[in-house]
């Protein structure tokens, strides 16, 4: 598992404290703590014994954010985010998914009546390949799914489809505020994470909206 704190990836270790096993049920519990000498926090673990799997641990994993030169209200809202969907809460996740794209707008100077003509309008101030500007509208969908109270269609919104929204919004923050695109496509720098991503949106189409108006479940992407 990765470190809440360090956020490596470990095997973690036993504490010395026998896990107590759960009569009746596949589960046990137990202390486990980071493999890292200079980490070593402690993480409370439950276990599925039949699957071998991972149930729940706490403090939980959250994913990882590099935040470097991206303005604070950017950062807040995708935090947020990232705090939601570490803590399973993915429709509020997708809200904050949202309010990121918002923040970005606002920072940017990108007006317009909603978010779907803001969006558009931020094409013309940044500098992005425009597979991600075309990503941003589905992204835009995945918070909008999220708030119709009125429908069934925020259920829909789950752990993948978060996923994939921070993952994809993490990579428009790096195109934004952390790369020069200027000096055209030979000084890009490749992004293996941006292909990977992307290339799982196209594959799974993980936050467009059907024809039923719901969120396409994402079942490829389990892991
Ligand atoms: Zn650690």
């Amino acid at each position: 598992m990765r470190c809440p704190a360090c956020r490596q990836l470990g095997t973690f270790e036993p504490l010395g404290v026998p896990d107590v096993f759960f009569a009746g049920t596949s589960y046990s519990a137990g202390q486990r703590r980071c493999p890292s000498p200079s980490c070593h926090t402690h993480v409370f673990v439950v276990l599925n014994q039949s699957s071998g799997q991972l149930a729940a641990s706490y403090p939980p994993e959250i994913i990882d954010f590099d935040s470097a030169n991206v303005p604070e209200p950017v950062v807040a809202a995708l935090e947020e985010a990232i705090t939601c969907h570490a803590n399973a809460c993915y429709v509020a996740a997708a809200m904050m998914v949202r309010k990121t794209l918002e923040e970005l707008c606002g920072d940017r100077g990108a007006a317009g009546a909603n978010l779907k003509e803001r969006l558009k309008a931020l094409g013309g101030k940044v500098v992005l390949p425009q597979e991600l500007l075309d990503g941003l509208d589905d992204l835009r969908l995945l918070g909008n799914d999220a708030t119709h109270f009125d429908s069934q269609v925020y259920n829909k919104v789950g752990r993948e489809e978060v996923e994939l929204g921070v993952e994809f919004t993490k990579e428009v923050l790096k195109g934004v505020y952390q790369m020069s695109w200027s000096s055209g496509p030979a000084a890009r720098p490749s992004s293996a994470t941006r292909v990977t991503v992307f290339s799982r949106v196209k594959a799974t189409g993980a936050w467009r909206a059907t024809s039923e108006g719901r969120v396409a479940s994402a079942p490829a992407l389990r892991r």
